[in-house]
């Protein structure tokens, strides 16, 4: 169990990433926010859910805080002390990733044991037995038979090359998982037993955890916070099962209505009120969302919102407490005409 009072694992304050990017050769250079302005507490021990569509940031987010991509603005701290001021070796020793494709991430030419032992070899002075009782000891924790030590990647199914990958980011001994939608190329019958896996290590090795998905439904049981982004803003904070409850941010309501009921003869709605995505590099003035959004004022197409305390969660939306309100008398979402 994480405690929320003490120092946080991680803090992030205003970050901001933006890339350089021309639209047509004769074109003056723009600027792609990929992360604008996330501030963000996670406290030591917790796990917490960052979900959005491709292009909302989350990716970027995970690279800044492997310290693989340096922010444009703010700052980061990761047990108190800035992202900036640890080595390549230290942040090692702090934070560890685990991707999205497992069979990319690992060194085929190399054993399993060879693959999950490299980050000891590369940092720590220890014996040839020493790193492989180490090995060993890992590989039970991740349920990898220790039989598989002198296999390779290509010889195992997914979900075991992801049990590799799990185990050598946990090798160091990191206080700070970041997991980037690490079972999406997994198959369906093998992503519950990764997701499990990963729930239970977080909470035996009280490790920080930060899940990275596009799917909201995967993260539900998952996280106990889940933090909502669109074009690289947090625009809804809040416990999970208070965001599936109540989702008050109307993209929150459009990722929760996207997902599917687990009922072979439910029929696609046949009408949405989403009106497409905007164009990153050049997004809408006013609330980013508002092209989309079926609520959207004369207000939320000139003033960006800020993210604010909203009943038990957080939002950036000018007319949250209309849309709360008129829901709770029964509304239905609006569609786009
Ligand atoms: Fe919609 Fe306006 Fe809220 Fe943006 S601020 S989500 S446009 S109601």
């Amino acid at each position: 169990m994480f405690d929320s009072t003490a120092e946080p694992a991680l803090r992030l304050c205003d970050v901001e990433v933006s890339f350089p990017v021309r639209r047509g050769f004769f074109s003056a250079a723009g600027k792609l926010h990929a992360v604008n302005k996330v501030s963000l507490d996670v406290a030591r021990g917790e796990f917490i859910s960052i979900v959005g569509e491709s292009g909302c940031g989350k990716s970027t987010l995970a690279k800044v805080l492997l310290g693989l991509q340096p922010v444009t603005s703010g700052t980061i701290q990761i047990n108190g002390k800035n992202l900036a001021d640890y080595s390549r070796k230290e942040l090692a020793y702090q934070v560890q990733p685990i991707f999205q494709d497992p069979y990319s991430s690992l060194n085929p030419r190399k054993s399993v044991a060879a693959n999950i032992a490299l980050p000891l070899i590369l940092s720590e002075k220890l014996t040839a037995r020493e790193i492989r009782k180490r090995v060993h000891e890992i590989m039970e924790m991740v349920s990898l038979p220790i039989r598989f030590e002198h296999s390779y990647p290509s010889q195992m199914s997914g979900g075991q090359r992801q049990r590799v990958a799990i185990a050598r980011a946990l090798i160091t001994r990191p206080r700070i998982l970041v997991c980037d939608e690490p079972t999406s190329a997994l198959d369906v019958s093998v992503q519950a037993q990764i997701l499990n896996l990963l729930r239970d290590l977080s909470r035996r090795l009280n490790l920080t955890s930060i899940f990275i998905s596009h799917d909201l439904s995967v993260v539900r049981h998952l996280t106990r916070r889940v933090a909502v982004m669109y074009l690289g803003r947090v625009v809804e904070l809040g416990d999970s099962e208070e965001i599936f409850n109540n989702p008050r941010h109307p993209y929150t309501q459009l990722l929760i209505r996207s997902i599917l009921p687990p009922d072979p003869t439910y029929r696609l709605p046949p009408v949405t009120w989403d009106g497409g995505g905007p164009d990153p590099t050049n997004p809408p003035p006013g609330c980013h969302f508002n092209p989309r959004c079926p609520y959207a004022t004369d207000l939320c197409r000139t003033a960006l919102p800020a993210l604010i305390k909203a009943g038990d969660a957080h939002v950036a939306c000018h007319a949250w407490h209309d849309i709360d309100a008129w829901r709770a008398a029964g509304g239905k979402t609006p569609q786009l005409s």
